[in-house]
């Protein structure tokens, strides 16, 4: 693609990247049919063709975009869906980032948009602020359809149950049972460890069952993933310091020989970490190291081996590739070897490229364009014939658990079941 940029435009660092990921663009227009946006709207500027043509008009000028552009660009679900598609190696991820950040400092929301926003980047970084508002949601949850707009979507996803602070998640070790084969720092997280403490749970027995010494690191917090995809760039790059300082810290100490992460939005944003600190000179290699030895939770169980299990009256399994894993990571088969490795007889959900309609906090701002994505998916679910799904994100166990009509659990619930843990409590129900 052809770009105009002024030669004190490309003088930003910024903005000569975005042109190098521009110019690749060759607008064949391959990745149209694997945009869930396009597969469901049909309009070319809600396609990723459409959408690089109108990052590069609002970047060439640099001035605040119209409204309707804003309205195209965050119907993106960030899926990189076209990414993975595209034979020219478009790098459509970086790209929208880019135009996020330009939207964020440019572009005045209205009022109640960006009073939503900020109520997001406050609170679900946060666990104790989170759970708090989910304490203070829950008893309205029931009310939703009687509330007024993105209220009745905030209250309808109140969970159920809000279960109590796992004392997993504290900052300590869990030493491995038996010989030692590796010592790694687990990322707990912000959300997931309110939503589903359980996930930690398994996961620390898990490793521990195979031999790794798991270290919840002091001063880990948030990824910065939620206020990224809100184009804050600030914040995030202030979370990504804050992690990568107290992890090199436990590095010092003790050593870690991987960063394992059990939410796949974190993990994609953890292993860019080098990218999104490239620019600054005291953070850039720290950040590349810390990227270098973040896993997704997958990679180090496949590394670790499970011993082959039979298998026995298991459920059957339906794996949802959540987009970050699948096209943010391109880890897609891994997950589902390991499941199988553990006995589970795992089935492909159809149209496993297309997005569930979580991503991040788009179910949230973009309610009507994520339940269409959902009702698909679930559709397609169905389908497999399976008994429970998995997912390796919270955001999609969260999404489907609202009407997949079965189990939604992550891998490691499963795996660590299989392997002498308990029935993850959603299965006993
Ligand atoms: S990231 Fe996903 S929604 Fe956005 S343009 Fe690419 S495929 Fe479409
Ligand atoms: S597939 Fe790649 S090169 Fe072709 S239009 Fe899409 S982004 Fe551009």
């Amino acid at each position: 693609m052809q770009t105009n940029f002024t030669l004190a435009q490309l003088a930003t660092a910024e903005i000569e990247e975005a042109e190098s990921i521009l110019r690749k663009c060759v607008h064949c227009g391959f990745c149209l049919a694997t945009c869930p946006t396009y597969v469901l709207l049909g309009d070319e500027l809600d396609s990723p063709r459409g959408r690089i043509y109108l990052i590069k008009r609002m970047l060439e000028r640099g001035v605040a975009p119209k409204p309707s552009v804003v309205t195209h660009l965050d119907r993106c679900l960030s899926c990189l869906s076209c990414a993975t598609t595209c034979p020219s190696g478009v790098d459509y991820g970086h790209l929208i980032d880019r135009a996020r950040v330009h939207i964020d400092q440019t572009y005045r929301r209205p009022w109640a948009e960006r009073c939503l926003r900020g109520l997001l980047s406050l609170v679900v970084p946060r666990p104790w602020l989170f759970r708090l508002a989910l304490l203070g949601a829950w008893p309205v949850r029931g009310l939703a359809r009687f509330l007024p707009g993105r209220l009745a979507v905030l209250a309808a996803m109140t969970p159920d149950r809000i279960e109590r602070p796992s004392p997993h998640d504290r900052p300590q070790v869990f030493p491995a049972q038996g010989v030692r084969r590796k010592r790694v720092a687990l990322l707990t997280g912000c959300a997931q460890r309110v939503l589903s403490p359980s996930i930690n749970e398994a996961t620390i027995r898990l490793l521990t069952r195979l031999g790794c010494e798991v270290v919840v690191t002091k001063g880990v917090g948030c990824c910065g993933a939620l206020v990224h995809h809100m184009g804050r760039e600030k914040p995030a790059r202030r979370n990504a310091r804050a992690n990568i300082a107290a992890w090199r810290a436990e590095i010092a100490a003790n050593g870690l020989d991987a960063i394992v992460v059990n939410a796949s939005g974190c993990g994609t944003m953890v292993k860019d970490y080098g990218h999104l600190l490239a620019d600054d000179p005291q953070w850039a290699e720290a950040a590349a190291e810390i990227a270098r030895l973040a896993k997704d939770v997958s990679e180090v169980l496949d590394d670790l081996g499970i011993a082959p299990h039979e298998p026995g009256e298991r459920p059957v399994v339906a794996y949802h590739s959540a987009c970050s894993l699948q096209h943010g990571q391109r880890l897609h088969d891994l997950p589902k070897r390991v499941l199988a490795a553990a006995g589970f007889e795992v089935r492909d959900v159809p149209e496993g490229h297309l997005c569930c309609g979580s991503a991040g906090t788009y179910n949230l701002l973009q309610p009507d364009l994520a339940d269409r994505l959902l009702a698909r998916k679930v559709e397609n679910i169905a389908r497999t014939g399976a008994d429970v799904v998995a997912a390796g994100n919270i955001g999609c166990i969260k999404q489907l658990a609202r009407a997949a009509g079965m189990p939604v659990v992550h891998p490691v619930e499963l795996i660590d079941w299989a392997t002498g843990g308990p029935k993850p409590s959603v299965l006993k129900q």
